[in-house]
């Protein structure tokens, strides 16, 4: 099951899936989030585990014993996650995995002279590469013109 809970920190929506454990494995996992250094999606490393500042037990309580779970969605392919953002207009880059070869996408590593700016994104002369990574967790980028107008 999944329950919903938010990063305290940074306000970013966090489902927290603990498929078919019992409370107890459930809050040993709670326990392993704060033991070690981790990187949240609203892009701040942690070096003391993320477990408390995403309320974890809050949402073990929640999802075990007031039963506010919901049902895992399937996770969505990369396939589909890249066709997504290219239906917005956006130029897609592979991150390295090459995960999508059907789609043609240019890979950043055949890309010179980029600079890291830090949480996995790099920038050129006249683009960034914003990285984002598809739900299951695969590393694409978007290029975009640097100032101005984001295309
Ligand atoms: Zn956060």
């Amino acid at each position: 099951m999944v329950i919903r809970s938010t990063c305290s920190k940074c306000g970013i929506a966090i489902k927290l899936d603990f498929g078919n454990l019992t409370k107890e494995e459930a809050l040993a996992v709670a326990e392993r989030l704060d033991n070690e250094p981790r990187e949240c999606p609203g892009q701040h490393m942690e070096l003391s585990g993320l477990g408390r500042l995403w309320r974890a037990e809050d949402a073990i309580h929640r999802l075990y014993d007031l039963g506010e779970g919901e049902e895992a969605e399937p996770i969505e392919s990369d396939e589909e996650f890249v066709s997504r953002i290219v239906a917005e207009g956006k130029e897609v880059f592979d991150g390295g995995l090459n995960t999508v070869p059907g789609l043609g996408l240019p890979s950043i590593h055949d890309l010179k002279n980029l600079d890291h700016i830090g949480f996995g994104n790099f920038q050129s002369d006249s683009h960034v590469f914003l990285r984002r990574d598809s739900p299951r967790g695969t590393r694409f980028y978007v290029r975009e013109q640097r100032g101005g107008n984001p295309s």
